[in-house]
């Protein structure tokens, strides 16, 4: 199938697919049955280097930008995979590359670049909070040379599969800050050091088979130096992180869409019911057509997005409505796929319900379709604020 970027960074895309090669459905599938985690996978990643793509090569790393660590996370998607087990450590990268001071990038980049870390955890979701992210609860309190935390985090993706994590608290009491948005702090948590130390992790089952935790912090010390850029600033340099991460998802969702997509077309030419392909009906044709039309329009606007935050140039409202339109796309592609293949579309074995369940998940996290919307409405067309 030829599609829009048809050509573009083909030899990262050739490169990653015959990795990806290696891993073909069953070992997804068997991994998901399990509900495990695709150890062999992530660590062929990180050994080819595609993992520390982001960082800088005088840390290690091959200093790649945002769209080539896009076209990344697409390939593991359309092969089959699902790079929920390992985008974390993408878009976590550049808050530390870019907000890190140079002593904490000396010290971790080149152990992450070398596979010996993991940083694929970033914690700012609270139970009470919900989206509503400047009210969150967790403190950091300054004693000495250490930060005390305390509070709580809900749904915190790869915990048990990371060795750090950036954790977003309030330093400042929400009533003692002008804008709502400043007294919050980001910090490089040791997640080994922290179970033992007063971080307590409740594992989250879910209908992904996507690691999620909730997290109970009693009085967790950390040394003051893992603190990340300025205290205050923490809203401002996550912001960083989800704008990275809206385009990361958006790319992965187009990979999900091509694989619908291809997957649909070829059964609907094989599969032969009263007498021809059910493909040759204009109903079945439609639906696929529409979606490949989607998923290309979505892709375009993931590229404006990456190409504006490797600039340095504001990014959010692109890397917002890539990810919008790259999530509704891979979502109409997936609900064509399983519908036209009748019953095998449920059968494990397709791997069509697995793939269906994991693109789901995107029209709610890392940011909900409504919440993209009022986005929009308010910073983009300058409609009065609704909450
Ligand atoms: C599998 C999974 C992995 C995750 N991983 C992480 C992680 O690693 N780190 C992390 O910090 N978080 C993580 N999350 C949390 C995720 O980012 C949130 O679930 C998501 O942002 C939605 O927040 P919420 O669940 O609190 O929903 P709420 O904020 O409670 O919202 C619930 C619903 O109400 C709607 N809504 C709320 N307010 C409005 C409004 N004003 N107008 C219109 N509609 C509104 C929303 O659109 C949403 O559909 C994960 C979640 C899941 C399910």
């Amino acid at each position: 199938m030829r599609t829009i970027d048809h050509g573009q960074h083909q030899d990262i895309r050739d490169a990653v697919r015959a990795l990806c090669a290696e891993f073909p459905p069953e070992y997804h599938r068997r991994v998901d049955e399990a509900r495990g985690y695709p150890e062999a996978f992530v660590d062929a990643l990180t050994r080819a280097g595609w993992m520390a793509a982001l960082i800088p090569e005088a840390y290690g790393g091959s200093g790649l930008g945002l769209t080539e660590a896009s076209v990344i996370m697409e390939e593991i998607n359309r092969s089959g995979g699902n790079s929920g087990a390992c985008h974390g450590q993408m878009y976590n990268m550049n808050t530390l590359v870019r907000h890190g001071s140079e002593a904490q990038r000396r010290h971790y980049l080149p152990r992450i670049a070398a596979g010996e870390l993991r940083l694929q955890s970033m914690g700012v979701t609270e139970p009470t909070a919900g989206t509503d992210t400047t009210k969150i609860k967790t403190t950091a309190v300054r004693r000495g040379d250490r930060w005390v935390i305390n509070g709580q985090k809900v749904w915190i993706s790869r915990i048990q599969h990371s060795d750090l994590m950036i954790l977003l608290a309030r330093t400042t009491p929400l009533d003692q800050v002008a804008k709502k948005s400043e007294g919050l702090s980001i910090f490089l948590v040791d997640l080994h050091e922290a179970r033992a130390k007063g971080m307590s992790v409740r594992p989250i089952l879910n209908m992904v088979n996507h690691e999620t935790n909730e997290l109970f912090f009693d009085d967790l010390e950390i040394p003051a130096e893992n603190l990340i850029g300025e205290e205050g600033q923490g809203f401002k340099y996550i912001l960083t992180g989800l704008n990275a991460e809206r385009a990361l998802i958006a790319a992965e969702c187009i990979g999900d869409g091509y694989w619908f997509i291809d997957k649909v077309t070829a059964y609907a030419k094989e599969r032969t019911v009263f007498g021809r392909p059910i493909g040759q009906n204009q109903g079945v044709q439609f639906p696929i057509a529409e979606s490949f039309i989607e998923v290309e329009a979505a892709n375009l606007m993931r590229y404006e997005a990456c190409r504006l935050y490797d600039a340095g140039e504001p990014c959010g409202a692109q890397a917002n409505m890539a990810k919008y339109l790259a999530a509704k796309a891979s979502w109409e592609a997936a609900n064509a796929c399983i519908q036209f293949h009748g019953g095998f579309g449920f059968a494990a074995e397709y791997d069509v319900e697995r793939k269906f369940r994991e693109t789901r998940l995107y029209q709610v996290a890392p940011i909900s379709t409504n919440l993209i919307l009022s986005y929009v409405a308010e910073h983009i067309l300058g409609l009065p604020r609704s909450f």
